[in-house]
Protein backbone atom coordinates (compact mmCIF):
# COMPACT_ATOMS: atom_id res chain seq x y z
CA UNK A 1 0.00 0.00 0.00
CA UNK A 2 2.97 2.94 0.89
CA UNK A 3 4.26 1.56 -2.24
CA UNK A 4 1.37 2.56 -4.18
CA UNK A 5 1.04 5.68 -2.40
CA UNK A 6 4.43 6.48 -3.06
CA UNK A 7 3.79 5.66 -6.53
CA UNK A 8 0.78 7.72 -6.93
CA UNK A 9 2.94 10.73 -5.47
CA UNK A 10 6.03 10.76 -7.81
CA UNK A 11 3.73 10.54 -11.07
CA UNK A 12 1.41 12.83 -9.08
CA UNK A 13 4.56 15.78 -8.93
CA UNK A 14 5.48 15.00 -12.42
CA UNK A 15 2.13 16.18 -13.69
CA UNK A 16 2.30 19.07 -11.84
CA UNK A 17 5.98 19.58 -13.16
CA UNK A 18 4.77 19.24 -16.65
CA UNK A 19 1.81 21.70 -16.03
CA UNK A 20 4.84 24.12 -14.90
CA UNK A 21 6.23 24.05 -17.57
CA UNK A 22 3.07 24.17 -20.07
CA UNK A 23 2.65 27.88 -18.26
CA UNK A 24 6.58 28.55 -18.48
CA UNK A 25 6.44 28.14 -22.29
CA UNK A 26 2.79 29.42 -22.97
CA UNK A 27 1.23 25.98 -23.71
CA UNK A 28 -2.19 25.04 -23.19
CA UNK A 29 -2.48 21.32 -22.74
CA UNK A 30 -0.58 18.54 -23.49
CA UNK A 31 -2.06 15.34 -25.39
CA UNK A 32 0.19 11.99 -25.53
CA UNK A 33 -0.61 8.51 -26.43
CA UNK A 34 0.81 5.14 -25.10
CA UNK A 35 4.41 5.94 -25.25
CA UNK A 36 7.46 6.31 -22.85
CA UNK A 37 6.08 9.67 -22.20
CA UNK A 38 2.53 8.45 -20.63
CA UNK A 39 4.50 5.65 -19.13
CA UNK A 40 6.85 8.94 -17.32
CA UNK A 41 4.02 11.14 -16.36
CA UNK A 42 1.29 8.19 -15.26
CA UNK A 43 2.86 4.84 -14.78
CA UNK A 44 0.57 3.47 -17.20
CA UNK A 45 2.25 2.07 -20.13
CA UNK A 46 -1.49 2.27 -22.35
CA UNK A 47 -1.83 0.42 -25.00
CA UNK A 48 -1.69 1.25 -29.41
CA UNK A 49 -4.22 0.47 -31.21
CA UNK A 50 -6.95 1.93 -33.98
CA UNK A 51 -8.75 3.00 -30.74
CA UNK A 52 -7.56 6.31 -29.92
CA UNK A 53 -6.15 6.16 -26.28
CA UNK A 54 -4.83 9.40 -25.21
CA UNK A 55 -3.92 11.82 -21.73
CA UNK A 56 -5.29 15.60 -21.95
CA UNK A 57 -2.77 17.44 -19.62
CA UNK A 58 -4.50 21.33 -19.35
CA UNK A 59 -2.36 23.69 -18.13
CA UNK A 60 -4.63 23.85 -14.83
CA UNK A 61 -6.93 21.40 -13.47
CA UNK A 62 -6.79 17.71 -13.99
CA UNK A 63 -5.79 15.21 -16.17
CA UNK A 64 -7.77 13.14 -17.73
CA UNK A 65 -7.21 10.16 -19.91
CA UNK A 66 -9.40 9.76 -22.82
CA UNK A 67 -9.90 6.08 -23.92
CA UNK A 68 -12.18 3.54 -25.50
CA UNK A 69 -14.66 1.65 -23.47
CA UNK A 70 -13.40 -1.63 -23.52
CA UNK A 71 -9.85 -0.41 -21.97
CA UNK A 72 -10.65 1.63 -19.64
CA UNK A 73 -10.87 -1.24 -16.85
CA UNK A 74 -7.01 -1.21 -17.29
CA UNK A 75 -6.75 2.02 -15.61
CA UNK A 76 -7.99 1.51 -12.50
CA UNK A 77 -5.18 2.08 -10.37
CA UNK A 78 -4.52 5.03 -11.88
CA UNK A 79 -7.78 6.74 -10.76
CA UNK A 80 -5.98 8.47 -8.06
CA UNK A 81 -4.07 10.24 -10.38
CA UNK A 82 -6.43 10.77 -13.32
CA UNK A 83 -9.72 11.46 -14.69
CA UNK A 84 -11.10 8.41 -16.74
CA UNK A 85 -13.48 9.21 -19.45
CA UNK A 86 -14.46 6.55 -21.64
CA UNK A 87 -15.89 6.90 -24.93
CA UNK A 88 -18.53 4.58 -26.31
CA UNK A 89 -18.20 3.07 -29.80
CA UNK A 90 -20.77 5.71 -31.27
CA UNK A 91 -19.06 8.53 -30.30
CA UNK A 92 -15.80 10.29 -32.19
CA UNK A 93 -13.09 10.09 -29.74
CA UNK A 94 -11.19 13.36 -31.43
CA UNK A 95 -14.21 15.54 -30.31
CA UNK A 96 -13.85 14.06 -26.29
CA UNK A 97 -10.51 15.71 -26.30
CA UNK A 98 -11.35 18.59 -28.24
CA UNK A 99 -14.36 19.38 -25.06
CA UNK A 100 -11.48 18.51 -22.65
CA UNK A 101 -8.36 20.79 -24.62
CA UNK A 102 -11.59 23.56 -24.95
CA UNK A 103 -10.36 24.21 -28.11
CA UNK A 104 -11.03 28.42 -28.64
CA UNK A 105 -9.26 30.27 -31.46
CA UNK A 106 -5.75 29.89 -30.60
CA UNK A 107 -5.58 27.75 -28.40
CA UNK A 108 -2.01 25.84 -28.36
CA UNK A 109 -2.00 22.30 -27.89
CA UNK A 110 1.74 20.39 -27.36
CA UNK A 111 1.10 16.98 -28.83
CA UNK A 112 3.79 13.80 -28.03
CA UNK A 113 5.68 12.64 -30.71
CA UNK A 114 4.17 9.62 -30.90
CA UNK A 115 0.66 10.00 -31.44
CA UNK A 116 -0.24 7.91 -34.48
CA UNK A 117 -0.76 10.69 -37.51
CA UNK A 118 -4.69 9.23 -37.85
CA UNK A 119 -5.02 10.39 -34.39
CA UNK A 120 -3.72 13.94 -34.74
CA UNK A 121 -5.30 14.42 -38.14
CA UNK A 122 -8.55 13.44 -36.49
CA UNK A 123 -7.66 16.19 -33.41
CA UNK A 124 -6.91 19.22 -36.47
CA UNK A 125 -9.88 18.58 -37.58
CA UNK A 126 -11.64 18.62 -34.39
CA UNK A 127 -9.84 21.49 -33.10
CA UNK A 128 -8.96 23.73 -36.41
CA UNK A 129 -8.52 27.11 -34.67
CA UNK A 130 -5.48 25.24 -32.23
CA UNK A 131 -2.00 25.60 -32.60
CA UNK A 132 -0.04 22.29 -32.54
CA UNK A 133 3.59 22.25 -31.03
CA UNK A 134 5.81 19.25 -30.37
CA UNK A 135 5.48 17.88 -26.81
CA UNK A 136 9.12 17.60 -26.52
CA UNK A 137 10.32 20.35 -25.87
CA UNK A 138 7.85 20.81 -23.00
CA UNK A 139 8.64 17.24 -21.19
CA UNK A 140 12.72 16.87 -22.36
CA UNK A 141 13.04 19.24 -19.05
CA UNK A 142 11.53 16.89 -17.14
CA UNK A 143 12.57 13.70 -18.36
CA UNK A 144 16.23 14.39 -18.71
CA UNK A 145 17.34 14.72 -15.29
CA UNK A 146 16.73 11.35 -13.78
CA UNK A 147 15.63 11.57 -9.68
CA UNK A 148 17.02 8.76 -7.25
CA UNK A 149 14.42 5.95 -8.22
CA UNK A 150 15.53 6.66 -11.57
CA UNK A 151 19.09 6.49 -11.43
CA UNK A 152 18.98 3.44 -9.06
CA UNK A 153 17.09 1.42 -11.93
CA UNK A 154 19.43 2.76 -14.40
CA UNK A 155 22.46 1.68 -12.20
CA UNK A 156 20.97 -1.78 -11.75
CA UNK A 157 20.11 -2.28 -15.37
CA UNK A 158 23.74 -1.38 -16.25
CA UNK A 159 24.80 -3.80 -13.36
CA UNK A 160 22.99 -6.89 -15.06
CA UNK A 161 23.79 -6.12 -17.90
CA UNK A 162 28.01 -5.82 -17.80
CA UNK A 163 27.03 -8.92 -15.80
CA UNK A 164 25.98 -10.66 -18.65
CA UNK A 165 29.05 -9.50 -20.64
CA UNK A 166 31.52 -10.91 -18.10
CA UNK A 167 30.07 -14.03 -18.84
CA UNK A 168 29.59 -13.89 -21.98
CA UNK A 169 33.02 -13.04 -22.69
CA UNK A 170 34.86 -15.92 -21.57
CA UNK A 171 34.38 -18.29 -23.48
CA UNK A 172 35.01 -18.68 -27.56
CA UNK A 173 32.65 -17.13 -30.37
CA UNK A 174 35.04 -18.47 -33.66
CA UNK A 175 32.05 -20.75 -35.91
CA UNK A 176 29.06 -19.19 -34.68
CA UNK A 177 26.93 -16.72 -36.88
CA UNK A 178 26.56 -13.21 -35.40
CA UNK A 179 23.04 -14.39 -34.73
CA UNK A 180 23.74 -17.30 -32.48
CA UNK A 181 26.34 -15.28 -30.90
CA UNK A 182 24.16 -12.38 -30.25
CA UNK A 183 21.47 -15.17 -28.85
CA UNK A 184 23.69 -16.21 -26.33
CA UNK A 185 23.96 -12.78 -24.96
CA UNK A 186 20.69 -11.58 -24.79
CA UNK A 187 20.12 -15.30 -23.33
CA UNK A 188 22.45 -14.13 -20.52
CA UNK A 189 21.04 -10.63 -20.07
CA UNK A 190 17.47 -11.64 -20.08
CA UNK A 191 18.41 -14.26 -17.32
CA UNK A 192 19.16 -11.55 -15.26
CA UNK A 193 15.71 -10.68 -14.60
CA UNK A 194 15.97 -7.69 -17.66
CA UNK A 195 13.35 -7.06 -19.91
CA UNK A 196 13.54 -7.09 -23.80
CA UNK A 197 15.88 -4.23 -25.11
CA UNK A 198 17.87 -4.58 -28.28
CA UNK A 199 20.70 -5.82 -29.88
CA UNK A 200 23.30 -5.81 -32.63
CA UNK A 201 26.61 -7.90 -34.01
CA UNK A 202 28.78 -6.73 -36.51
CA UNK A 203 31.75 -9.38 -37.59
CA UNK A 204 34.73 -8.63 -39.82
CA UNK A 205 33.89 -6.09 -42.06
CA UNK A 206 30.21 -5.96 -40.71
CA UNK A 207 32.02 -4.28 -37.69
CA UNK A 208 32.95 -1.52 -39.93
CA UNK A 209 28.79 -0.68 -40.19
CA UNK A 210 27.69 0.89 -37.04
CA UNK A 211 23.85 -0.01 -37.30
CA UNK A 212 24.54 -3.43 -39.33
CA UNK A 213 21.70 -5.55 -39.24
CA UNK A 214 22.71 -8.99 -37.70
CA UNK A 215 22.96 -12.16 -40.17
CA UNK A 216 24.41 -15.02 -40.84
CA UNK A 217 27.85 -14.57 -41.59
CA UNK A 218 29.97 -16.93 -39.45
CA UNK A 219 32.50 -14.98 -36.48
CA UNK A 220 35.93 -16.67 -37.82
CA UNK A 221 39.70 -15.86 -36.71
CA UNK A 222 41.07 -12.39 -37.93
CA UNK A 223 37.81 -10.72 -37.21
CA UNK A 224 37.20 -7.64 -35.10
CA UNK A 225 33.29 -7.96 -33.49
CA UNK A 226 31.48 -5.49 -32.05
CA UNK A 227 28.39 -6.04 -30.06
CA UNK A 228 25.76 -3.32 -29.06
CA UNK A 229 22.64 -4.62 -27.02
CA UNK A 230 20.84 -3.43 -23.88
CA UNK A 231 17.87 -4.72 -21.64
CA UNK A 232 15.33 -2.95 -19.70
CA UNK A 233 14.20 -2.35 -16.45
CA UNK A 234 10.55 -1.63 -15.17
CA UNK A 235 11.24 0.30 -18.67
CA UNK A 236 14.37 1.88 -17.97
CA UNK A 237 17.43 0.58 -20.55
CA UNK A 238 20.91 -0.08 -20.64
CA UNK A 239 22.96 0.51 -23.50
CA UNK A 240 26.48 -0.93 -23.88
CA UNK A 241 29.19 -1.72 -26.65
CA UNK A 242 31.87 -3.95 -27.00
CA UNK A 243 34.23 -4.53 -29.53
CA UNK A 244 36.34 -8.43 -29.41
CA UNK A 245 38.66 -9.75 -31.49
CA UNK A 246 39.06 -13.20 -32.44
CA UNK A 247 42.68 -13.67 -32.36
CA UNK A 248 45.28 -12.36 -32.39
CA UNK A 249 45.14 -8.72 -33.82
CA UNK A 250 47.46 -6.97 -36.19
CA UNK A 251 49.07 -3.45 -35.04
CA UNK A 252 46.61 -1.31 -36.94
CA UNK A 253 43.84 -3.16 -34.69
CA UNK A 254 45.98 -2.44 -31.34
CA UNK A 255 46.07 1.05 -32.46
CA UNK A 256 42.16 1.85 -33.41
CA UNK A 257 41.22 -0.01 -30.31
CA UNK A 258 43.55 2.48 -28.45
CA UNK A 259 42.62 5.62 -29.66
CA UNK A 260 38.65 4.62 -29.04
CA UNK A 261 39.42 3.87 -25.24
CA UNK A 262 41.10 6.89 -24.87
CA UNK A 263 38.18 9.00 -26.64
CA UNK A 264 35.72 7.30 -24.59
CA UNK A 265 37.49 8.09 -21.09
CA UNK A 266 38.53 11.49 -22.62
CA UNK A 267 34.81 12.28 -23.06
CA UNK A 268 33.49 11.08 -19.68
CA UNK A 269 36.75 13.42 -17.91
CA UNK A 270 34.68 15.93 -19.86
CA UNK A 271 31.42 15.83 -18.04
CA UNK A 272 30.61 18.30 -15.44
CA UNK A 273 27.42 20.52 -14.91
CA UNK A 274 27.33 23.22 -17.19
CA UNK A 275 29.74 22.59 -19.95
CA UNK A 276 27.65 22.41 -23.48
CA UNK A 277 26.33 18.80 -25.30
CA UNK A 278 28.75 19.49 -27.77
CA UNK A 279 31.82 19.89 -26.05
CA UNK A 280 31.80 15.95 -24.84
CA UNK A 281 31.52 15.16 -28.48
CA UNK A 282 33.95 17.34 -28.98
CA UNK A 283 36.84 16.20 -26.30
CA UNK A 284 36.32 12.47 -28.20
CA UNK A 285 36.34 14.05 -31.66
CA UNK A 286 39.40 15.92 -31.31
CA UNK A 287 41.77 13.09 -30.56
CA UNK A 288 40.19 11.15 -33.31
CA UNK A 289 41.26 13.83 -35.72
CA UNK A 290 44.85 14.24 -33.78
CA UNK A 291 45.47 10.65 -34.76
CA UNK A 292 43.98 11.18 -38.48
CA UNK A 293 40.84 9.06 -37.74
CA UNK A 294 38.48 11.78 -38.13
CA UNK A 295 36.59 11.08 -40.88
CA UNK A 296 35.98 7.58 -39.57
CA UNK A 297 34.29 8.86 -36.93
CA UNK A 298 30.90 9.04 -38.24
CA UNK A 299 28.84 9.87 -35.69
CA UNK A 300 27.66 11.90 -32.59
CA UNK A 301 29.46 10.18 -29.38
CA UNK A 302 26.20 9.71 -27.46
CA UNK A 303 22.70 9.89 -26.93
CA UNK A 304 20.39 10.68 -23.97
CA UNK A 305 18.93 6.99 -22.14
CA UNK A 306 16.09 5.76 -19.85
CA UNK A 307 12.71 5.29 -20.86
CA UNK A 308 13.85 5.23 -24.56
CA UNK A 309 17.33 4.17 -26.14
CA UNK A 310 17.65 7.24 -27.76
CA UNK A 311 16.72 10.41 -26.11
CA UNK A 312 17.75 14.31 -25.43
CA UNK A 313 20.34 15.69 -25.20
CA UNK A 314 22.05 14.83 -27.87
CA UNK A 315 26.05 14.98 -27.47
CA UNK A 316 26.47 16.54 -31.28
CA UNK A 317 28.28 19.30 -32.51
CA UNK A 318 25.73 22.24 -32.31
CA UNK A 319 24.17 21.05 -29.47
CA UNK A 320 24.90 23.97 -26.82
CA UNK A 321 22.49 22.99 -24.18
CA UNK A 322 24.36 22.81 -20.68
CA UNK A 323 24.72 19.55 -18.90
CA UNK A 324 22.73 19.42 -16.02
CA UNK A 325 23.56 16.57 -12.53
CA UNK A 326 21.55 13.67 -12.87
CA UNK A 327 21.23 13.57 -16.92
CA UNK A 328 22.36 10.32 -18.28
CA UNK A 329 23.66 9.76 -21.52
CA UNK A 330 25.86 7.01 -23.91
CA UNK A 331 29.57 8.02 -24.40
CA UNK A 332 30.00 6.16 -27.61
CA UNK A 333 32.99 6.65 -30.08
CA UNK A 334 33.71 4.59 -32.60
CA UNK A 335 36.05 4.37 -35.48
CA UNK A 336 35.06 2.57 -38.99
CA UNK A 337 37.10 1.38 -41.86
CA UNK A 338 35.24 0.70 -44.85
CA UNK A 339 35.28 -3.12 -45.82
CA UNK A 340 37.73 -4.15 -42.83
CA UNK A 341 36.97 -3.42 -39.26
CA UNK A 342 35.33 -1.16 -36.55
CA UNK A 343 35.88 -0.74 -33.16
CA UNK A 344 32.86 1.30 -30.92
CA UNK A 345 33.32 1.29 -26.85
CA UNK A 346 30.20 2.56 -25.22
CA UNK A 347 28.90 3.30 -21.81
CA UNK A 348 26.20 4.48 -19.64
CA UNK A 349 27.77 7.87 -17.92
CA UNK A 350 25.75 9.66 -14.97
CA UNK A 351 26.60 13.68 -15.22
CA UNK A 352 26.87 13.92 -11.02
CA UNK A 353 27.74 17.75 -9.06
CA UNK A 354 30.97 16.25 -9.53
CA UNK A 355 31.57 15.21 -13.02
CA UNK A 356 30.73 12.06 -14.96
CA UNK A 357 30.02 8.72 -13.21
CA UNK A 358 30.10 5.94 -15.36
CA UNK A 359 27.38 3.10 -15.26
CA UNK A 360 29.21 0.16 -16.75
CA UNK A 361 32.02 -1.11 -15.75
CA UNK A 362 31.93 -4.30 -18.01
CA UNK A 363 36.14 -4.44 -18.75
CA UNK A 364 36.60 -1.90 -21.69
CA UNK A 365 40.43 -3.69 -22.22
CA UNK A 366 41.38 -5.49 -25.02
CA UNK A 367 39.72 -8.67 -25.17
CA UNK A 368 41.00 -11.50 -27.58
CA UNK A 369 38.44 -14.33 -27.95
CA UNK A 370 38.57 -17.92 -29.31
ZN1 LIG B 1 21.91 3.39 -32.20
ZN1 LIG C 1 24.48 1.11 -28.09
ZN1 LIG D 1 23.95 4.09 -27.73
Amino acid sequence: MAEQFADVYVHHDRLQRAQDELGRQGIDALVVGPSPDLFYLTGYPGHLSERMSLLVLPREGDPTYVVGRLEAPTLADRRDLLDVRAWEETERPADVVAGLVGAAGGTSVAVGDRVWSVFLLALQEAMPGARWVPATPVLRTLRMIKDGREIELMQEVARRTDEAWEEFVVRPIAGLTEREALDRLVGLTTARGLGPGFADCGSGPHSASPHHDSGDRVIRPGDAVVFDWGGTLEGYFSDVTRTVHVGEPDEEFRRVYDLVLRANQAALEAVRPGIPCEAIDLAARALIEEEGYGAAFIHRVGHGLGLDVHEEPYLVSGNTMPLQSGMVFSDEPGIYLDGRFGVRIEDAVLCTDTGGERLNEATRELTIVG
